[in-house]
């Protein structure tokens, strides 16, 4: 294994983050992407330019400003597809993670029934327990938690058990925004396949971070947000697969879903476009496409590589630090901490009075916090800008922060 701790790791695409920059000469050290990311000079272009060359709205005017933004509306549709290896079709756009974890609770109401079970992981993030607790609320439906192990990794032998006919709905993210642990869903997806539930994974944190696409995992649904992968706030995706959207009905209505509107009744249009209802979020999903547009152009293995050597240096810090406690030993990009003896927030706010950028809190996810009888924790969550100089930073901030506070 290499070992990195040595290594002055520089980041090739730093340069093209211009917050970077500006956040550097103001000494500060941003590590906090998994809330959400810096965005690239080239998202930034595509927005201005957007709205300096004509804001049109899209699949309605016949003018020409209106035709060329709808194609590049729905040029953006092919790019995240693109991103996620599938295909325009398969691809709505939503206002982020949430939206489209939300609009699948409600959608896929009518196939849950009283006693049946909707199984999500004891790592999930509010957006991904919240909808389906709900709905399990409103149809006496079982919740089901797979467990942990006590490393902090999916328990899956527990797992498998839990997974039965009884299994309506599987629900569970790909990468643990708090733990940083990759989950092994592919073969839990199979499994809940083979008694035939619906299958959704959470890809807010997995879509930046790995190479798996929802064909591979084998899901019907896929949910993602922009401003994590370098992108806008404001808008996000829903992949499905054909006959997953087919089994789907309209959930909000107006303009753009309808084929057809009378006053006592109307028809819509075929799925999954009858999930967009309204003006779309227009200028962002165009800086979204620029965004992945300029990933596509760099070398993402290298991006993962990079990623990879950071968090290395990272753990190998925290290794040579006592007092701290890592929540588990995480796969990709960030990682949770604790220091013995002293609150979270004490030390955020000593980190960020020296400033280092960070999480503390509960991250989303407080039935986890439960279950690991913690009440908060530190996150350092790691971006392709990052380098071996924010690490140190944020070290030397720590070690400012633990020598006062011990
Ligand atoms: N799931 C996970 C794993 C997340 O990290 C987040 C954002 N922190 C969400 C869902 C929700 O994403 P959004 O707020 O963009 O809808």
């Amino acid at each position: 294994m290499t070992d990195y701790s040595a290594v002055r790791l520089q980041s090739p695409w730093r340069k093209d983050f211009p917050a970077l920059t500006h956040l550097r000469e103001h000494n500060q050290t941003y590590l906090d992407s998994a809330a959400t990311s810096q965005k690239p000079q080239a998202m930034i272009d595509n927005l201005r330019d957007y709205y300096q060359q004509g804001a049109a709205n899209v699949h309605r005017g016949q003018y020409w400003r209106a035709d060329t933004v709808t194609a590049a509306f729905e040029r953006s549709r092919e790019q995240v597809a693109r991103w996620l290896g599938a295909s325009a079709e398969q691809i709505v756009f939503t206002r982020g993670t949430t939206e489209a974890l939300n609009l699948l609770a409600y959608q896929l109401e009518s196939h849950v029934q009283p006693d049946d079970e909707i199984v999500i992981s004891a790592l999930e993030h509010h957006a991904n327990l919240l909808p389906w607790q709900q709905l399990a609320q409103r149809r006496q439906a079982r919740l089901v938690v797979l467990p942990l192990t006590a490393e902090g990794r999916l328990d899956e032998q527990a797992a498998h058990a839990l997974i039965t006919e009884r299994t309506r709905i599987l629900a569970i993210s790909q990468l643990s925004n708090v733990l940083g642990v990759q989950l092994p869903i592919k073969a839990l997806i199979q499994r809940a396949k083979s008694f035939g539930a619906w299958t959704v994974v959470d890809g807010a944190q997995g879509a930046v971070h790995l190479p798996e696409t929802p064909e591979s995992l084998g899901c019907d649904f896929y949910a993602l947000s922009a401003h994590k992968l370098y992108g806008p706030e404001g808008i996000g995706a829903l992949y499905g697969r054909a006959e997953a959207f087919e089994a789907l009905t309209p959930w909000q209505f107006g303009g753009e879903m309808v084929e057809q509107a009378q006053y006592q009744k109307a028809q819509f249009r075929a799925m999954p476009m009858a999930l967009e209802a309204g003006t779309p979020a227009i200028g962002p999903a165009l800086g979204w496409a620029a965004s992945l547009s300029y990933l596509q152009d760099q070398d993402l293995t290298a991006i993962a590589q990079h990623e990879h050597a950071l968090l290395q240096q990272l753990l190998a810090g925290f290794a040579r630090r006592p007092h701290i406690q890592l929540l588990a030993k995480p796969d990709h990009a960030l990682a949770s901490f604790i220091v013995s003896g002293c609150h979270s927030h004490d030390v955020s706010q000593l980190l960020s009075e020296q400033g280092v950028s960070l999480r503390s809190g509960r991250h989303c996810a407080h039935p986890l916090f439960q279950a690991l009888g913690h009440p908060s924790a530190l996150r350092v969550s790691l971006a392709l800008y990052n380098d071996s100089d924010d690490l140190q930073h944020f070290f030397c901030a720590l070690d400012n922060a633990l020598e006062l506070l011990q």
